[in-house]
């Protein structure tokens, strides 16, 4: 998907349609009904007594267009904004609020709010694989996000504080999770989940890690208060899981203010995601978060 703003999918409901038809269906429509991919079973309902981009299975007798069975089923807000919605969360280092977006799209906030959470859903991968590996470095991080009073104009107490755990494969993906606390407990439970064992640890002097630190492959420490980052010749370092934490602190205190504990595993998903794509371009990000929208209508609850 081009990601120059010019782009006519980001104006016109057709193109846009043809856009995400082109994204999820590169061989050609399936039907989301019954599985059916024969294109000589399926036809396309042309001219004005049709629906736009309505399509026929001979299969199943069903009806389908591109958006049945994703996160943007019966939507009402246009394809083309959408598509630009998707564009400017998937390009935006700092994350967009549905403030933002309400703005720059002309919905309502209500919408705005709507598109921010299903498109997060769309970031979401189904499936992960394990961080880190043989021969891989994986450095956790823990960081403490929200509970700052000043950000909140009206609110008589601060936001409550929630603790989050990323690990990060020094040359790869991250992954990151709202965790109870930082007790070691709690710790090595999500972190044997998703770090592989095999891989090499380094972490902060929390003495959480210490026991779990002996379950990898090795463990490396790296003492935050001394400013010791180039010990070891430059390997003993949390840098990387710091620059991600710096993108998302950005992100809470620049752009949302406060999250709430039933939406965080979304935002932290949106980070995970721009972090895991952050060497592909912004129209190849915008393409694999069209391509997200597949399957998640059913496990998608909206919480308000
Ligand atoms: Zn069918």
């Amino acid at each position: 998907m081009s990601a120059d703003l010019q782009n006519p999918a980001f104006h016109n409901d057709d193109k846009a349609r043809e856009t995400l038809e082109a994204i999820r269906w590169p061989n050609g429509p399936f039907c989301p009904h019954c599985g059916n991919s024969d294109q000589e079973k399926i036809a396309k309902g042309e001219g004005k007594a049709h629906r736009p981009g309505l399509y026929y299975c001979a299969e199943c007798n069903g009806q389908f267009t591109v958006t049945v069975g994703t996160v943007m089923e019966r939507s009402k807000i246009p394809l083309s904004k959408w598509l630009l919605a998707m564009h400017l969360m998937g390009a935006s280092k700092k994350g967009v609020s549905a403030l933002q977006l309400q703005r720059m799209l002309g919905v309502t906030y209500k919408s705005a709010w709507f598109l921010c959470h299903r498109i997060r859903e769309a970031m979401t991968p189904a499936k992960r694989g394990p961080i880190g590996g043989q021969g891989r470095t994986v450095e956790s991080d823990e960081t403490v996000i929200g509970g700052k009073a000043k950000n909140r104009a009206y609110a008589k107490k601060p936001p409550k504080k929630h603790s989050v755990l990323t690990l990060v494969d020094r040359d790869g993906d991250s992954h990151s999770f709202h965790v109870a606390n930082v007790k070691a407990r709690t710790l090595r439970a999500a972190m044997v989940k998703v770090a592989d064992r095999k891989s090499h640890l380094v972490t902060d002097e929390l003495l959480s890690y210490g026991s779990i630190g002996k379950e990898f492959a090795g463990h490396t420490t790296v003492n935050h208060s001394a400013n010791e980052y180039v010990r070891l010749g430059g390997f003993a370092h949390v840098n990387t899981a710091e620059s991600r934490f710096s993108l998302m602190k950005r992100a809470v205190f620049g752009t949302h203010h406060s999250i709430s504990e039933a939406h965080l595993p979304r935002y932290l998903a949106e980070w995970d995601f721009k972090w895991n794509t952050r060497k592909i371009n912004d129209g190849e990000r915008a393409a694999l978060i069209a391509k997200g929208i597949e399957g998640k209508r059913l496990t998608y609850r909206p919480t308000n």
